[in-house]
C-alpha cells in the first residue's frame, strides 16, 4: 500500500492521520491519587471526555458534579442493543490505537479489563468503488480494532460510569458561564450553579452556534479558533441482510478526501453472531445524498446504489435499517473536526481560559491527534492534571 492509500484508508475510516497521538504519559491511580486542588469542578457534559474527566476526579478525591444537556449519558458514543444480538455504534465504532489506551482510561491497575477487539485480519478484502467499478483490493488494515460483542460506550458503561453517576444532573442545559469574579457562576436549564474551576466538553459546533454565553467574552484567539474550524457532517446507517454478499469494507470516491468520507463495511465483522449486518459511515459531503432523506427515501437509496454494485443482492436479501443523523442531535449538531484541520487551531481549542476554564473533548487537544474518542478521553486526562 502507497503512503497516498494508506492515508486515504484512515481517512475513510476516521483517523486523524497526520498527527496520530504521541502516548500521553500513565500515570497510575496512586500516583494521580494525591492533589493540592482543594475546591469543587463543574464538568459540562457527560460523553466520554466528561465522563473520563468526572472518574479521575473521584479517584483524587475532588469533589465535582456532571452537567449533562440531554436525558442520557455517552453523547457521540451512542450505541443501540435494540437493532441486533450485538451492540451497533450509532457515533465512535473503531479503536484507533492500541488496546492500551482503555488502561490509561481506568487508571486504576487492580481492575481486570475484559473487553475483547479485534483488529482486521492482513488479508481482509477492501473494494474501493470509483466511477461504476468495484476494485477489491488487499489492504491489511492494521491499525483498528473493532470492539467485540461490545462497543466503546459499553466499555464506559462498564468501568466509567460507575464512579460517575450519582454526579451526572441529566436535562440541564449550560446556558452561560460567567467567569468574571473568584467563583464561576453556571446557569442552566436545570438551575444554576457555583465552581472553582469548570471543564467544557461541549462539541465546538455548539460554542460556534453561540449556544453558551461567557462573561467575559472568551478570549480572541478563542474565539477565533472555535469560528474557523471546519465541523464534519456525520450520517451513519446500518442494514441487515439474509446474507452476506459484501467485502470487510467498500470505500467511495467522492471528491477530495478533504472534503468528506464515505464508506460501507461489515459492521458484524469478528462480532459473535450469525446475522448480517452492513454499516455506512459517512461524513463532510459523504454525508449530502442521505441526510434529508426520509427513512423509506432513504433505505430505497442504498438499496438502489447497493443493487447497482452487487447484482441486485441488497434488495433481495433486505430485512430492516436504522439510521443516525448527527447534524439533528441537539446537542452535537455534527460529526467531529475534520481530519485536515490546522494541528495550531485545534492546540488551541485545547488551552484552558484564566485557570478557570479547562477544554477537553476530542476537539480540545493539545493539537496531536482528534475526532476520536480516545483523544476525548486524553484530553480529559490532561484537563484533570492541569487543574490538579
Ligand atoms: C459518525 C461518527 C463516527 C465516529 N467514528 C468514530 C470511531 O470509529 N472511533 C472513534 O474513536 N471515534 C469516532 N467518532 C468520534 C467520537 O465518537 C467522538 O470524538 C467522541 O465520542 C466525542 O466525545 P466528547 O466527550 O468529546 O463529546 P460528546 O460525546 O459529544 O459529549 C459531549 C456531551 O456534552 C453534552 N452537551 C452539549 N451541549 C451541552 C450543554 N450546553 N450543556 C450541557 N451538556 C451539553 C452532550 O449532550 C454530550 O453528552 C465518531 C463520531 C461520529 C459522529
Amino acid at each position: 500500500m502507497t503512503r497516498q492509500e494508506f492515508i486515504k484508508m484512515c481517512g475513510l475510516l476516521g483517523i486523524s492521520i497526520p498527527f496520530q497521538s504521541v502516548l500521553t504519559s500513565y500515570k497510575s491511580s496512586e500516583e494521580t491519587s494525591k492533589s493540592n486542588f482543594k475546591g469543587n469542578v463543574l464538568i459540562i457534559g457527560a460523553g466520554a471526555a466528561g465522563l473520563t474527566a468526572g472518574h479521575l476526579l473521584r479517584q483524587k478525591g475532588i469533589e465535582f458534579q456532571i452537567l449533562e444537556a440531554s436525558s442520557v449519558y455517552g453523547g457521540r458514543m451512542k450505541r443501540t442493543l435494540d437493532f441486533v444480538d450485538f451492540p451497533i455504534p450509532l457515533g465512535g465504532e473503531w479503536l484507533h490505537v492500541e488496546k492500551g489506551v482503555l488502561s490509561e482510561i481506568i487508571n486504576d491497575p487492580s481492575v481486570p479489563i475484559n473487553v475483547k477487539t479485534k483488529p482486521y485480519d492482513m488479508d481482509v478484502d477492501y473494494a474501493l468503488y470509483e466511477g461504476e467499478e468495484v476494485y477489491l483490493k488487499d489492504i491489511g488494515f492494521k491499525i483498528d480494532q473493532k470492539f467485540i460483542n461490545s462497543s466503546w460506550f459499553d466499555f464506559f458503561e462498564q468501568y466509567v460510569v460507575p464512579s460517575v453517576q450519582n454526579n451526572i444532573l441529566f436535562n440541564a442545559v449550560v446556558k452561560s458561564i460567567d467567569y468574571s469574579k473568584d467563583k464561576i457562576f453556571v446557569n442552566t436549564s436545570n438551575g444554576e450553579f457555583t465552581a472553582d474551576k469548570i471543564i467544557i466538553t461541549t462539541p465546538v459546533k455548539l460554542l460556534q452556534t453561540g449556544s453558551i454565553a461567557f462573561t467575559p467574552q472568551l478570549p480572541e484567539h478563542k474565539r477565533e479558533a472555535i469560528n474557523d474550524v471546519t465541523v464534519w457532517d456525520g450520517f451513519k446507517a446500518f442494514i441487515e441482510f439474509s446474507e452476506k454478499f459484501y467485502p470487510a469494507a467498500i470505500g467511495f470516491d467522492i471528491g477530495s478526501d478533504r472534503d468528506g468520507e464515505k464508506l460501507y463495511y461489515d459492521a458484524a465483522y469478528g462480532q459473535n453472531s450469525n446475522r448480517h449486518v452492513l454499516g455506512l459511515f459517512t461524513v463532510g459531503s459523504g454525508t449530502l445524498p442521505y441526510r434529508e432523506l426520509s427513512d423509506k427515501e432513504l433505505i430505497e437509496y442504498m438499496l438502489n446504489e447497493l443493487d447497482e454494485i452487487f447484482d441486485n443482492k441488497a434488495s433481495s436479501n433486505y430485512i430492516k435499517h436504522t439510521s443516525q443523523n448527527w447534524n439533528k442531535e441537539p446537542f452535537a449538531k455534527g460529526a467531529y473536526v475534520y481530519n485536515y484541520e490546522n494541528w495550531r487551531r485545534v492546540r488551541t481549542l485545547g488551552k484552558s481560559v484564566s485557570d478557570k476554564l479547562y477544554f477537553a473533548g476530542t476537539s480540545y487537544t493539545t493539537g496531536e491527534d482528534w475526532g476520536s474518542v480516545h483523544t476525548a478521553a486524553r484530553s480529559a486526562i490532561r484537563a484533570v492534571n492541569e487543574i490538579t
